[in-house]
Order: C-alpha cells, then structure tokens, then sequence
C-alpha cells in the first residue's frame, strides 16, 4: 500500500463507486436511450457530464496544471466535506486546524463525527508551526490551513507553508481562496511533488462568481481520484458548466487590480479614526479592523446600510470588524458612515 492508499478511509479504500450510464458510453453523437432521460429538449434534459471535462480542460489552461489534477466541487464547501468523508473514520481519526480561520472546517468535521484540534495563530497571526506539529497524534489524518487566512487576511510565508507540508505525516489541505488577492501567490504547482498536498481555490472571489458554486481543489491525481469516487455523480450540474465555461473566458484581472488599489486606499484612510485601533495587513478582499467598540461601530453601519462581518466573539479577534472591499462608490459610502460615526451622528 502507499503512503496516500494508507491514509484512506477502510470502507472508501474498498469503494466500488457507481458507474453513470455517461461513464458507459462517452460519445456525444447518437441516439441516447441509455439513461432513461426525456427525449424532449427542454434545454436541460440531458445529464451533464460527471468528468466536467470540458471545464477542466479550460481551467487546466489557466491554472497550469493537468485536467487529472483538478476536482470541481459544488463550492469549496464540497471539497471539505469530501476530504473528511474520504479520509477520515468517524470517531477515530481527527484533524487539526489553526484558529481562527474558515468556520466551515470545523461544520464539515462536527457533521463528519470528526474531532478537530485547534491552535491558534501565533504573534501578529503567524503560523504556530511548532504547536501544529504538537497539536498531531498517530490518527491526525488532515492538516487544515488557510492563505491568504480568513478573517485575519494576512498569507503565511511559502517557505515555511511548505516545510509543514513536507514534514507532516498526512494530507494537508491549503485553502487559497484568497490568492488571487495575494502577492505572495498559489503553492498549486506543488501538488505534483507533494501527494500529501490539496490546494482549495474557488470561483466564488476573484472571479465573482459565488452564486454558481464552483470549487476547485488541486492534488495528486490518486487523491482527484479517491474524491470524484466518493461525490454525487453529477455534482456540478449542466448550467454551471455552461455559465462558468462563459464566464473564465473574460478576464478578471482587472476587477483584482482594482480591488487590491481600493484595499491599499481604505487601509490608508482607516487609521485617521480615533477609534480605530489597528488596521490589519491583508492580502485578501477584506480588512480586519480593530476598533474601540466593534458592536457599536457594527450597529452604527448597519444603520446606514452597510454591512460588515463582525468578528469580535471569534478568538483572536477582539474588537474586530471584516470589512470585504467594495465598488469605490461603496468604500466612498463606507468611510462617509465612518466620518459620521467618529463625529458622534450615532443612530438611535
Ligand atoms: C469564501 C471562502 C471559500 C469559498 O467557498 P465556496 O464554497 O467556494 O464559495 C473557501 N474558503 C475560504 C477560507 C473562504 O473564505
């Protein structure tokens, strides 16, 4: 057995997936009456295809990495269920994280019957490399880190993610959704030296496009594999492929320029408040701020119609607002609800 079949759940190791009528015959001319589908078309009455081919091979040219080396989930969120369903037995196996970060690892583990270690960030939310290491027993099976991290911003240093990825035991999974945002950019290349490695993006951010639900992980094409074994057969459906197929071939590039030029600018303008206490780095869409009264500050907006995360109950985070970067005319609007709340206009 290898290092990647040993980590993999007893019952999914020994999985005899099912086979889609669309797995039998792949042609795309012909007479199909192999599915038991509506012979009228309705425009969606055939299944879409299981493989996203298609969609992979497009995104294969824009990611740089082979279409065996991609998985489409629907939303990052499938991606994570999937790993603990693959890799994880329920009651035994654990998985550790750092915190705060993406609340959805620990959703995914709570439903998976899986216990999640957490260990906080270190000083200015550096990675606890030492306390993650410490935090590991004999059934830790998943690593979960998050770069550019949400809520505190800021990207781990590619060196150092690195040397956890190569030092850790089982499967490390790295959440990019943010790294389009980032100048330190995406470790997904590395997913063809390390097996133990899935890098998470999504089309949710950068690309703008939350409502369809596209998750893209990155890995070993064993571990692409083992996840395509285990997910709905047709878990991205026809219209997603479609849109989302439309969609990569307009560039975004300059929607991502232009929110990182914004992000500089209410960072810089953000510390003139006197109650705003630190402005932390980012390299997301968002700034974690921390100001004198996050509930208040919260309320005050909300008021005015704006509304932001507020993180001040989440460790680490005292005091902290996450504000995502907006269109200019909506930062305009942000820092004009700011100027009133600092000159005491408090709503009532
Ligand atoms: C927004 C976000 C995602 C994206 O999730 P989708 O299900 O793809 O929309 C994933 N990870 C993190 C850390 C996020 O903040």
């Amino acid at each position: 057995m290898n290092r990647i079949e040993a980590l993999v759940r007893p019952n999914i190791r020994a999985l005899c997936p099912y086979s889609t009528a669309r797995d039998e015959y792949q042609g795309s001319l012909g007479i199909f009456l192999d599915a038991n589908e509506s012979p009228y078309p309705t425009g969606w009455n055939r299944y879409p295809d299981p493989h996203q081919k298609a969609l992979k091979e497009q995104l294969s040219a824009i990611k740089g990495l082979p279409a065996e080396n991609i998985f489409l989930g629907n939303g990052s969120d499938e991606a994570i269920d999937l790993v603990f369903r693959v890799f994880c037995t329920p009651g035994v196996d654990n998985a550790v994280a750092i915190s705060p970060s993406y609340g959805m690892y620990a959703v995914a583990a709570d439903i998976n019957d899986v216990q999640v270690r957490t260990v906080p960030l270190g000083p200015d939310f550096s990675l606890p490399v030492e306390a993650l290491k410490a935090a590991c027993d004999a059934y830790t099976k998943l690593l979960f880190l998050c770069s550019p991290n949400n809520p505190t911003g800021n990207a781990f240093d590619p060196a150092e993610l690195e040397a956890l990825i190569r030092d850790f035991p089982g499967i490390v999974v790295l959440d990019e959704a943010y790294a389009d945002f980032s100048a330190k950019g995406s470790l997904r290349a590395k997913v063809l030296q390390y097996p133990n490695l899935i890098v998470l993006q999504t089309l949710s951010k950068a690309w703008g496009l939350a409502g369809l639900r596209l998750g893209l992980a990155f890995a070993d094409a064993r571990v692409i594999r083992l996840m395509s074994m285990v997910k709905y057969p047709y878990n991205i459906n026809q219209s997603t492929q479609e849109l989302a197929s439309r969609a990569l071939q307009e560039p975004v590039d300059g929607h991502i320029a232009e929110i990182i030029a914004q992000r500089g600018r209410v960072a810089a303008e953000l510390p003139r408040y006197g109650f705003v206490r630190r402005v932390f780095p980012s390299d997301a869409n968002f700034l974690l701020v921390q100001v004198d009264d996050a509930d208040a500050l919260y309320a005050h907006l909300l008021a005015d119609g704006i509304i932001v995360r507020n993180r001040t109950r989440v460790p680490l985070c005292a005091g902290c607002l996450r504000i995502t970067i907006g269109l200019p005319s909506e930062n305009d609007q942000l820092l004009q609800s700011l100027d009133s709340y600092e000159k005491g206009d408090i709503h009532r």
